[in-house]
């Protein structure tokens, strides 16, 4: 199975993509991860995606397709979550493929309304702020959100229409063990 996982933030993708991954054991590689974890690295390339995250801008599409590529390299089972996030990383990844003979199983979407996603991330920052953890994401912030809602929708939303056929969309409401069960089911034809 090679699989893309999208949806808003606050649509859980993040929590869905780990459980789907273990149970078919695919190789789950999330672009938003592997940027935090350069921002980590404290290096020039780490502050520029820091200040973009921050900003709930996307990286630009040269730098993700390096770092996604780089890092599926020699995979063959695959589910790749937050990636593509536009039509533009959704036509490489495409041409990526098809250059190394692979296909893509189905793009899955996770479908929140947004104003249950907005409720959603403004908890997450509330418990986060009362068990005064310190690994607060910053884009977790209201300006932010905001700003990381209208990127979706102008950038990301999009690939409902790019996907078309491959597409499969999931119900993303309810508890996160109902999700689960709903992908679990949409999926089996590829089992
Ligand atoms: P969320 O989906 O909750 O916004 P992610 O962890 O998927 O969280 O992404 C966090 C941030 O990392 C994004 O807001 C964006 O700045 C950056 N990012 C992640 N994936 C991509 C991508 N495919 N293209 C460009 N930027 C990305």
């Amino acid at each position: 199975m090679r699989i893309v996982f999208f949806g808003s933030p606050g649509s859980g993708k993040g929590t869905q993509a780990a459980r789907i991954a273990e149970q078919y054991d695919l190789t789950h590689i999330s672009t938003g991860e592997l940027f935090r974890s350069k921002v980590l690295d404290d290096t020039r390339i780490g502050r520029r995606i820091g200040h973009v995250i921050a900003a709930g801008q996307l990286v630009d599409d040269i730098t993700t397709n390096y770092v996604l590529f780089k890092a599926l390299d020699g995979m063959k089972r695959f589910l790749v979550d937050g990636y593509p996030r536009n039509v533009a990383q959704a036509r490489s990844f495409d041409v990526h493929l098809k250059n190394l003979n692979l296909e893509l199983t189905c793009a899955l979407f996770l479908d929140v309304p947004e104003e249950e996603a907005v409720r959603r991330l403004s908890l997450r920052r509330n418990i986060r702020q009362e068990k005064k953890e310190n690994h607060q994401r910053a884009d977790d912030a209201p300006e932010v959100i905001h700003r990381r809602f209208q990127v979706y929708r102008r950038a990301t939303e999009p690939l409902v229409e790019y996907y078309g056929d491959r597409m499969v969309a999931v119900d993303g409401t309810g508890d996160a063990d109902q999700v689960t069960a709903r992908i679990l089911e949409v999926l089996k034809p590829w089992e």
